[in-house]
């Protein structure tokens, strides 16, 4: 309990540290700046014309990103990132050779590995989310968004930064990744996923075969499919996953269509409520 009081001391510590010195290198302050950018899109040339700025939820979503990337979350994961390492190596000596020799690769090159390679991971991980009954309980606060934005990209219940950060840092690891090592790949991976659920029309043209998009993001959080598909479109950053495995779906580009699940109107609301759902009885 000591332990776990003292990193949360060191994550606050952390946490203002970042905030009281402003700079491009720090995270907090890179990741604003990023949110910053993307409201902008959205209120300069919203898509859906009629959806107020404030739309449906808009603190509830601004409160999850900073519970969840700064108080609960990424960021966390980063502090234990050189233990679970050390552990790992003592276990799998292999390890350090690869790592050296990863090592030797062109810094931009080992970023695109890594990327590629933790994004097919997190595809994985989410069609899990989707399959198992269990976790889907968890992964229904994401899809209990009714009205899109850039901020809905982090309503997610806290849980799933530990499904996430164990089940694609272990394989990450034994690859020989270190944490630290995509840092830069998660930067570009928020900007991404802030735009995917944007309210902001962006064609990709052939690049919608690599990237995913708001118009390819928005069916997976459609509340009605056809007949028999249980869902689409599990990409996070890349969508070529979704186009290779043949769960890609884009009949239009989705602007106006029904969001959420049956019964997102009797789903809790509140931050509390929801943290709790997933460990209330089903009736
Ligand atoms: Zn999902
Ligand atoms: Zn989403």
């Amino acid at each position: 309990m000591n332990a776990v009081l003292s990193y949360y001391e060191n994550q606050l510590d952390n946490l203002w540290a970042m905030i009281s010195a402003p700079s491009w290198s720090n995270f907090f302050w890179l990741f604003l700046a990023l949110s910053a950018f993307v409201w902008t899109l959205e209120l300069m040339r919203p898509w859906r014309k009629g959806q107020a700025v404030l739309r449906k939820d808009f603190w509830l979503d601004t409160w999850y990103m900073f519970f969840n990337v700064f108080l609960f979350g990424a960021a966390g994961f980063y502090g234990i990132s050189s233990l679970v390492k050390s552990h790992l190596s003592s276990v799998f000596p292999y390890l350090n050779a690869f790592h050296a020799t990863l090592s030797q690769l062109s810094p931009w090159l080992l970023l695109v590995i890594i990327f590629v390679v933790r994004d097919f991971i997190q595809w994985n991980i989410h069609r899990l989310l989707h399959a198992s009954d269990f976790l889907w309980q968890f992964h229904k606060v994401h899809h209990s968004v009714e009205q899109m934005g850039y901020a809905a990209h982090l309503r997610y219940h806290f849980a799933e930064n530990i499904i996430y950060g164990v089940l694609e840092y272990i394989p990450l690891a034994l690859l020989g990744f270190d944490l630290i090592d995509f840092m830069a790949a998660g930067v570009f991976a928020t900007a991404v996923g802030h735009l995917n659920h944007a309210n902001f029309y962006l064609p990709l043209g052939p690049l919608q075969y690599i990237f995913n998009s708001p118009q390819m993001h928005i069916w997976h959080h459609a509340k009605q499919l056809p007949e028999g598909v249980k869902s689409v479109n599990y990409g996070l950053t890349l969508s070529v996953w979704d186009w290779l495995f043949g769960t890609s779906y884009m009949p239009h580009d989705g602007r106006d269509i029904e969001l959420g699940f049956d019964n997102v109107e009797s789903y809790p609301t509140g931050f509390f409520s929801q943290m709790l759902a997933p460990f209330k009885k089903r009736g």
